[in-house]
């Protein structure tokens, strides 16, 4: 029993993402656990797409990629 809450801790930090603010649902207020998908929009920005585990709702936040100021 013990060894499942083991894994569970280390998968929650290995797939945490970069920026130590994680986003909230805009609908329920749900916390976001893990982004859905990610990719690049320059060398400098990277997007991740969100979906609410609680009531469905989809979104995008962009991210600086070496310079960690934008975190909304
Ligand atoms: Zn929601």
């Amino acid at each position: 029993m013990s060894a499942i809450a083991e894994v569970l801790s280390t998968v929650a930090h290995h797939r945490a993402p970069r920026c130590s603010e994680l986003p909230t649902c805009a609908v329920c207020a749900d916390s976001m656990v893990a982004a859905e998908a990610s990719a690049y929009i320059s060398d400098h920005m990277i997007s991740y797409l969100w979906t609410c585990d609680n009531c469905g709702y989809g979104f995008v936040t962009k991210h600086a990629v070496k310079q960690r100021i934008v975190c909304n």
